[in-house]
């Protein structure tokens, strides 16, 4: 997500850390700067001019903070921009209002609506709501099929529409249904076009006029760019959406149909799409992804994922041996436990901020599940002393461990060079002040 633009700000911005003092000059090449990078990652022309001419006033103009450095004041001056670009908060849906409420996702076809839709309802029965799922494409049978298959999947039940029908019809049917079965949230995923074209807003319009819709959610496919943002426009223009779900967020390296929709069409981004499985889904929030696009990895994510798993003493406790160069190789094993719970290694990676930059990292090979299981038991395998100092670790331990293990000498080699690259690693962070005794930081 964002990675070109973030590579193009990132050196924008370390030049202007080599100044001591900022001068209007300095601000405009920089702004100069960030005008290509913002353009090259697709994002809308005027609202390119928008932002430049804003961040070039508030940068210059800006009282002096003392607590940062003018590189750093302009770096605020843009995140506090870009999060005002990509909407200043997370927008909730709408579901305190007549029940059942009614959610209709829309947009061209291969969008990802069909996938949203099951994404959307896994979440809203994780969080206790009763959902239903409508197929209303009655023009691909398959996509009806696809809904059953994923509704199955995520455990939600599904109308069972037929292609006989009218969209209109099984829009009304089913909310009906809704209300005799108890269901207190209608998904209608609809029919999309490769195109737009009038007969399909005619439908759809027909489906808002008959069933109260509480959100209307435009679905795009992020790496369409610009078309996307034209596309939600002219859906906006003939149907009134309530919010924009991006899918394929996680293909998208540049970023333009993210940073445009919002100014364009004035509908904020309630949801990101991040990948092909039903749990791919995030609620979008723009100040998360403005300190991403700025380089700062998103930070509030990975705790907030940290937090639902991990024990917060045992993170604080972390982070203070991180300070102290204390990591031993049992904090290794407790830390390969936590992650098993909280997703891939590569996942929680790419949220630490700096990490990206971290040659040894990049360098290193990318661990899978199954390695993780094989580290846990090298591990195991070693006496508590060895855990705590790995230094004692000499060639005749290392076939005890592999035999004990049931692994490799090399394999158990490869275990304590990783150990030792993420010691490093946590080192190099420290350099940064990016680990700073297990709290949140704020730009
Ligand atoms: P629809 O025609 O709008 O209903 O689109 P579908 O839901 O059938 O999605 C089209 C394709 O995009 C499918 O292969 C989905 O698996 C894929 N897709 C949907 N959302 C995402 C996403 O967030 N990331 C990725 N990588 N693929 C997605």
């Amino acid at each position: 997500m964002f990675e070109n633009l973030t590579d193009r700000l990132e050196s924008t911005f370390k030049k202007l850390r080599g100044h001591g003092r900022l001068t209007e000059e300095n601000i405009q090449e920089a702004m100069g700067e960030v005008r290509t990078a913002l353009l090259e990652a697709d994002v809308n022309f005027g609202v390119v001019k928008e932002f430049i001419a804003s961040v070039t006033e508030k940068a210059i103009g800006r009282e002096v903070l003392t607590s940062l450095s003018p590189g750093q004041q302009v770096v605020k001056v843009v995140h506090d921009e870009l999060v005002e670009l990509l909407g200043s908060q997370a927008e909730p849906l709408k579901l305190d209002g007549r029940q059942p409420v009614v959610i209709m996702l829309a947009g061209l076809q291969g969008s990802g609506k069909t996938t949203t839709a099951a994404k959307l309802a896994k979440q809203l029965k994780e969080k206790g709501r009763a959902p239903f799922l409508v197929p209303a494409d009655v023009y691909r049978p398959a996509a009806i099929e696809q809904l059953h298959v994923l509704g199955e999947q995520v455990g939600v039940p599904v109308y069972a529409s037929t292609t006989e029908q009218k969209p209109v019809d099984i829009a009304r049917q089913a909310v009906a249904e809704a209300r005799t079965g108890h269901y207190d949230t209608v998904i209608i995923d609809t029919a999309g076009r490769l195109h737009v074209d009038e007969a399909l807003m005619a439908e759809l319009q027909e489906i808002s006029r008959t069933v109260p819709l509480a959100e209307v959610l435009f679905v795009a496919d992020a790496m369409t760019g610009q078309d996307a943002v034209t596309v939600a426009d002219k859906f906006n223009t003939d149907l009134e959406i309530t919010g924009v779900v991006l899918t394929k967020m996680e293909g998208d390296a540049r970023g333009g149909a993210a940073l445009s929709v919002k100014k364009v069409t004035g509908k904020p981004i309630k949801f990101v799409g991040v990948g092909e499985s039903v749990e791919a889904l995030e609620v979008f929030h723009p100040d998360r992804a403005a300190s991403r696009i700025l380089g700062m990895g998103d930070v509030l994510s990975l705790i907030e994922k940290a937090e639902a798993v991990v024990d917060q003493k045992n993170a604080e406790r972390l982070a203070k041996k991180i300070q102290k160069n204390a990591f031993t190789l049992e904090d290794f094993l407790d830390q390969i436990q936590q992650i098993k719970k909280m997703g891939t290694l590569e996942q929680i990676m790419g949220m630490i901020p700096g990490i990206n930059k971290l040659k040894q990292l990049k360098d290193a090979p990318k661990p899978d599940q199954k390695e993780l299981v094989k580290t846990e038991a090298i591990i195991r395998s070693m006496t508590l002393k060895e855990r705590r100092n790995h230094r004692i670790i000499d060639a005749s331990r290392r076939v005890r461990i592999a035999n004990g293990s049931g692994t490799s000498v090399a394999e158990v080699n490869r275990v304590l060079k990783s150990y030792t690259m993420m010691l490093k690693m946590m080192k190099n962070l420290k350099g940064k002040g990016i680990v700073s005794g297990g709290k949140r930081r704020k730009l």
